[in-house]
């Protein structure tokens, strides 16, 4: 396994596998890997020639007040856990390599991103195509994987690729959870003992949401007051918020009738976490 930190040398390696036929796989990831990130490294093994990670925490997608300088990072380790899966290229440059002197130029999409997270995350979204788009240019990958826990992430990054006509697949990969059922994520590292007990309300709630779908109850604000009566019964937690919509554009709806998604974005304690389900309709890929 290679750990590469230049542009240019990526775009070398990336140009001779194409030349050569290969299918390229990509996993863009900001690090201190866990099973979540492992699972879309597996399915891209399996499904190219070559696998690339990126590990690259993003500056521009966190807010001033976010966690950009706490987020936890152990390159070391990460690099264990991505030889051990099989992959075949680190891809780790510095901020300055990402964005050197003088960088001016964003991508941003539109609808899509200015609800759920995009409301109390306003410039998000907008780091994170931009930081995307320059993966996708610097790799050039037939195939690039997405976790659903981050499932505006992975939509708005279908649809990036989609208006810009971009020739990679984008492939959404399910949530893997603890096994007590809290999702993983690089953030529970910061969740103390008390936290994280409090933080296993979210997953209940979605297994009450889909609950009530089973029993045949279709009214979004009824399963949205379920949950958020579920999750407010915790002292530590507080929701940002729970919303159903639709699974494709995410857009508003009052009834389920196909492939919505129900999402939330919950504080506990100081750590913001966000978990959802889809409710009806087939699994999205
Ligand atoms: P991150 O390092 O948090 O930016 O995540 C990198 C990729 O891993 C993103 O596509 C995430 O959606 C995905 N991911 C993170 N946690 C999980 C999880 N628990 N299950 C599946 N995918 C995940």
């Amino acid at each position: 396994m290679e750990i590469v930190n230049r542009i240019s040398q990526m775009q070398k390696i990336s140009r001779e596998w194409r030349k050569e036929g290969k299918t390229i796989s990509l996993v863009p990831t900001m690090g201190f890997l866990h099973k979540g990130h492992l699972s879309l490294m597996e399915e891209g093994k399996i499904r190219g020639d070559y696998l690339i990670t990126s590990i690259f925490v993003n500056p521009i997608q966190f807010g001033l007040e976010e966690d950009y300088g706490d987020y936890p990072r152990d390159l070391e380790q990460d690099c264990k856990l991505a030889k051990e899966v099989g992959v075949d290229v680190i891809f780790a440059p510095s901020v300055q390599e990402m964005y050197p002197k003088g960088f001016q130029t964003f991508v941003e999409v539109e609808k899509i991103t200015e609800t759920l997270c995009g409301i109390c995350r306003p410039h998000h979204f907008q780091g994170v195509t931009t930081v995307v788009a320059k993966l996708f240019s610097i790799v050039n990958p037939h195939l690039a994987f997405f976790g659903k826990k981050d499932f505006q992430q992975f939509v708005t990054i279908k649809r990036m690729v989609l208006d810009l006509n971009w020739e990679i697949n984008v492939i959404g990969m399910p949530i893997v959870r603890e096994e007590d059922g809290l999702a993983m994520s690089s953030r529970n590292k910061y969740l103390s003992q008390d936290e994280r007990r409090s933080a296993l309300s979210l997953n209940r709630s979605l297994d009450l949401a889909k609950k009530l779908y089973q029993e045949g109850i279709r009214d979004t604000e009824k399963i949205e007051r379920g949950v958020k009566r579920l999750i407010g019964e915790e002292k530590l937690a507080e929701i940002e918020y729970v919303k159903i919509c639709n699974k494709v554009d995410l857009g508003e709806i009052s009834q389920i009738k196909s492939e919505a998604l129900l999402a939330l974005a919950v504080k506990i304690g100081k750590t913001r976490l966000i978990d959802n389900c889809e409710l009806g309709g087939e699994e999205q890929n």
